[in-house]
């Protein structure tokens, strides 16, 4: 491992929990945490256990992180890109650490009731699928990025969560003064100097230096400056980061106390999840150490707005409803719910109805990518299905899939030719551990395989070193 910088040890000499010896150690060690977050859409937990075999997990031993429901620590870390579950969306690869935003979100807002959340700094999905397992199916989650790259990605991890109650937007944080008074919870996991990130992130180490930690903290101040204005008051603003710098976090915590006129709020936390609480004499916040815990170094803290907000800046484009014909075509291939069919991006979605407002504000005021379930195109009196539709929660379980072994479906991922029996003809999902992984098209003579051609695997084999 690279040197760790000395302007950094020196940085933290005093700060709550900082321990050289410990921290120089924890960072020479070769130790890797690995961990995974469970959809409980795909996966149910039942008494803290899983309800099912993660597949190429299932030699390895799992043990619960503490401070979430979802979350378990792998004994080793398997070659994800062979796990066709991974690629099904039945978990997400994530640092514990970060899953401590659960905590932060059942603290402090009631979940039960319909919310309207943003996740700001979105990419690539980690904290979006998470707040969106913990949400109920009346609450919307705005899933925002500024880098359009970026954006693709989270869009391809939001595809496979599959809920229908995020849309994923590409913007500035400033454009979201449009949306004033708009969100219950701002969700604003910054981004930063990354030192959290050094054990698993060698070019981190290189990268970092002390104008990097200025720079991030005026961008941390502007990126929440622009974002506040789109929270309700006493709606509740939880940032985060990955950096164990006191600018990029006790700093900012007191920034947002005294300028930004904001109420911190404390969380309870479990004495034996070893988190240090950082308190200044503004706000507390909390500090995740690898060498106190099962996880990487971040920080979190939590606050609610007690300004007033404006509302009504938004602007609402009339939608583009599907004809009752495309309906009656589409309608089969669903569970029945309470669902809007809208043309949106050339393809028809489906949304929750109650979201159907909020979608049509959310349209007509920012650069919207994706939203709700894109159900696919109507040619001919018929439904091409999209991918996302495949791995969807709200396909009907009439659509019966096609149950591939191992082998098969790493075929299927690499978007390799399959030769396969199907019971029925056309357009069908193929699933592992019925687990759906995307669409074939049965033909008389042969099968084509839909799997997107951007996600497909391109390893051809699985050697046991490799990493995903
Ligand atoms: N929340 C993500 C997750 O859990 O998977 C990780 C977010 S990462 C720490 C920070 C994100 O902020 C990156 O996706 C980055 O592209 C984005 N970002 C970079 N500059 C930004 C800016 N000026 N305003 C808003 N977001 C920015």
């Amino acid at each position: 491992m690279s040197q760790l910088p000395q302007s950094l040890i020196n940085s933290l000499q005093g700060i709550e929990g900082f321990d050289e010896t410990a921290f120089r150690q924890v960072h020479q060690s070769d130790e890797q945490v690995t961990s995974i977050r469970v959809n409980p859409n795909k996966t149910p937990v039942v008494n803290g256990r899983l309800g099912i075999g993660i597949h190429s997990l299932s030699s390895i031993h799992y043990s619960p992180v503490p401070w979430t429901d979802y979350g378990y620590y792998l004994s080793q870390r398997p070659s994800f890109t062979f796990d066709p579950l991974f690629h099904a969306g039945s978990y997400y690869v994530q640092e514990a650490s970060s899953m401590f935003l659960e905590q932060a979100l059942k603290q402090t807002v009631n979940l039960l009731q319909p919310l309207k959340v943003l996740d700001l700094c979105a990419a690539p999905g980690g904290k979006s699928t998470h707040i969106q397992s913990l949400i109920n199916n009346e609450s919307l989650l705005v899933s925002n990025e500024v880098i359009k790259t970026r954006a693709n990605i989270l869009i391809q991890n939001i595809t496979k969560w599959g809920a229908n109650n995020i849309l994923v937007t590409n913007n500035d944080p400033q454009h979201f003064s449009r949306m004033e008074g708009f969100f219950d919870v701002l969700v604003v996991d910054a981004p930063c100097s990354g030192s959290g990130l050094f054990r698993r992130d060698e070019e981190a180490i290189n990268e970092w230096s002390e104008d990097a930690v200025m720079l991030c903290y005026g961008r941390q101040k502007r990126i929440l400056a622009d974002a506040l204005a789109s929270l309700k008051e006493d709606g509740v603003l939880i940032y985060s980061t990955c950096s164990y710098s006191k600018q990029e976090d006790e700093d900012i915590m007191d920034w947002l106390v005294q300028e930004m006129g904001m109420e911190n709020v404390q969380l309870k936390v479990e004495t034996e999840w070893n988190i240090v609480v950082t308190q200044t004499i503004h706000a507390e916040g909390y500090r995740f150490y690898p060498y106190k815990l099962k996880g990487e170094g971040f920080f979190i803290a939590c606050f609610r707005k007690k300004e007033a907000s404006d509302s009504g800046k938004q602007r609402m484009v009339k939608p583009n409803s599907a004809t009752a014909k495309e309906e009656d075509i589409i309608k089969p291939w669903l569970k029945q719910a309470d669902l809007s069919f809208i043309h949106f991006r050339e393809e028809i979605i489906a949304l929750p109805s109650l979201l159907l407002q909020n979608f049509l504000l959310v349209n007509g005021t920012m650069n919207l990518l994706y939203a709700g379930m894109p159900l696919g195109q109507i040619m001919k009196d018929k439904l091409v299905p999209n991918h996302a539709l495949a791995l969807s929660i709200i396909l009907s379980d009439e659509i019966k899939a096609t149950e591939l072994s191992y082998e098969q479906a790493i075929k299927y991922l690499q978007r390799a030719d399959l030769a396969l029996e199907t019971k029925t003809a056309g357009w069908q999902p193929v699933s592992f551990h019925k687990h759906n992984l995307g669409w074939i098209n049965a033909l008389k003579n042969r099968i084509n395989n839909y799997y997107p051609k951007d996600l497909r695997i391109l390893k051809q084999t699985n050697n046991a070193a490799s990493r995903n």
